[in-house]
């Protein structure tokens, strides 16, 4: 999978794509992360990419120029599947969602910055518009980072041990079971003896019923989701 982002600040994401599951991703060739500096497409000479709303709004707005602009440079080499805006009133990103971008080949992240994009660019380029959450960020990239990190890792050979992301929180609508290392017993505090039984039967059966328990207890509202 190609996942290209697009922002005014790339020194925010280089460092991150570059660590931990997500450089592992790209060193086993199951994910290319390409970082574009909106800047390098913008035909201004102060390498603007941004000016005064219409209307006399507070704020800047980004401009359509350098943004069609590198959005069509990426589209002429490959067909893109989705092209997202991360946006505050966009989608809340979710599970389900991240699983299905994740069976994408290419898709373009476009992080916004200022009082937002032109909306001119939603309107006839943007595919999909998601948010991470009900708050505003100041700009795109953290969105674009997380929706990264939840993405790739659902990449399959991406983490090491493949059944350790079907077991996560949100995976059919349940919340994970608890986990613990050892030692088994620490200051008193013991694991469930039903973990040492060795028993595989009998501890699949107390990890949903744990699942169970803890969704219906924590997010009742996955489990209505779960009964639709
Ligand atoms: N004026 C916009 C509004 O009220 O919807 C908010 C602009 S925000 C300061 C700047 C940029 O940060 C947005 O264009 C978007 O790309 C990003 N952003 C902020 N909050 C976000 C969120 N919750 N999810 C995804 N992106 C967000």
């Amino acid at each position: 999978m190609r996942i290209d982002i697009i922002t005014v600040l790339p020194e925010m994401l280089t460092g991150f794509v570059g660590t931990s599951i997500l450089a592992r991703a790209q060193k086993k060739g199951l994910a290319e992360i390409h970082i574009h500096n909106l800047r390098d497409y913008t035909t201004d000479k102060h390498r603007r990419v941004d000016d005064y709303p219409f209307g006399g709004f507070a704020g800047m707005v980004m401009q359509c120029q350098p943004i069609d602009d590198c959005i069509s440079h990426l589209k002429a080499e490959r067909h893109y599947d989705a092209i997202i805006f991360t946006t505050p009133d966009g989608r809340q990103f979710d599970q389900p969602m991240a699983n299905s971008f994740s069976l994408m080949q290419n898709v373009i992240i476009l992080c916004g910055h200022y009082k937002g994009i032109d909306y001119r660019i939603r309107e006839h380029l943007i595919t999909h518009e998601v948010s991470i959450g009900d708050y505003v960020l100041t700009g795109g990239e953290l969105a674009a980072a997380v929706m990264t990190d939840a993405i790739v890792r659902l990449i399959p050979g991406v983490l090491s041990d493949e059944q350790s992301a079907l077991s996560d929180s949100f995976q059919d609508n349940l919340l994970a079971a608890p986990v613990y290392t050892r030692p088994a017993d620490y200051k008193g505090w013991r694991v469930p003896d039903i973990l040492l039984s060795g028993h595989e039967a009998k501890i699949k059966e107390w990890e949903l019923t744990q699942s169970l328990e803890r969704t219906r207890r924590l997010r009742p509202d996955l489990l209505a989701e779960r009964h639709k």
